[in-house]
């Protein structure tokens, strides 16, 4: 077996700018990183770390720093001698680490220990929306975090997989409801919210705005399309009780001051808004 040299390159950087580097040290050679919590590991085959290399590298950090001023890039670098890194890889794929709380897992995969402790949902993705790895969920999933509270009634609009649903009954939601229109997903979501054991929260049905049970939600979340959001946002504006929350997905930063519009109509008001690469979700008051 040929046991290969690398260098295993330390960063220090928040969560939501990895993406935008990893995407600067492909070019560089490097084949390999794990994303953690504020920081990544990259490798890169010492053979392929010559000084022009390491120059190259130095001026994309230096680059990104005047870029994100706010996020020092801190990087340290080890050697490290391996087998088989493909292997490693390979053995962590499908596990996607969203917030330092929560993480998602396919049943195929094991826990690994240093992630003992989180919020593990459990998803299979067959022919339904929401692994876990597209932003919009990412992003639904970071703000569903923070505006949840013990007690909360959500409706998830657009369930997929049901992880938004999940995570919510995860985060300590009393009640959620979840709804899709497509019945491959209301399937699958069905699956995963029993592998979650969260079936005595969580309740979907098949179907559009019509099938929403006629209550008010402190919570209302939905990963969707921005047509179809401007569309149904009236419908859903009424399900949401005073002083609730809406977080809207599935938009790109191009449909912000349309959807704004729309939303403003409807009454409500723009509390917050993130942004993962050219995606964004926005938080929404109820007025
Ligand atoms: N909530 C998941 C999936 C988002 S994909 C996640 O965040 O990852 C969007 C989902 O919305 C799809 O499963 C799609 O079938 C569903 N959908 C699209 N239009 C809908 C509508 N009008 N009513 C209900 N569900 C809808």
């Amino acid at each position: 077996m040929t046991r290969r040299t690398w260098y295993c390159i330390h960063l220090l950087l928040p969560t939501q700018l990895q993406d935008l580097l990893i995407g600067q040290l492909v070019p560089l050679g490097f084949e390999g990183f794990e994303q953690l919590p504020d920081s990544i590991d990259g490798y890169v085959r010492a053979k392929r770390w010559d000084r022009a290399t390491a120059r190259r590298f130095r001026n994309v950090l230096e680059r990104f720093q005047r870029e994100f001023p706010s996020a020092p890039v801190r990087s340290t670098l080890r050697r490290v001698r391996e087998e088989n890194w493909n292997k490693k890889w390979e053995a962590q794929a499908g596990i996607v680490r969203v917030t330092k709380q929560i993480l998602i897992k396919p049943s195929w995969q094991t826990l690994p220990a240093r992630d003992r402790g989180k919020i593990v949902l459990h998803i299979d993705p067959k022919m339904s929306f929401g692994t876990g790895h597209h932003e919009t969920t990412q992003l639904s999933l970071q703000m569903l975090e923070e505006t949840m509270f013990r007690g909360a009634t959500v409706l998830d609009f657009g369930t997929g997989t049901g992880v938004l649903a999940i995570a919510a009954a995860r985060l300590g939601a009393k009640h959620v409801d979840a709804v899709d229109v497509d019945e491959w997903s209301v399937v699958n979501a069905r699956e995963n919210i029993l592998r979650n054991r969260v079936q005595r929260t969580v309740r979907i049905k098949r179907g559009s705005v019509a099938v929403v049970p006629r209550r008010r939600y402190d919570i209302v979340v939905a990963n969707v399309d921005a047509p179809t959001l401007e569309r149904l946002l009236p419908g859903l504006a009424k399900r949401i009780r005073a002083r609730g929350t809406v977080i809207l997905s599935g938009l790109l930063v191009t449909d912000l001051d349309r959807i704004r519009r729309h939303a403003s109509r409807a009454g409500l008001q723009v509390g917050e808004i993130v942004r993962k690469n050219e995606w964004i979700a926005i938080l929404f008051w109820v007025q």
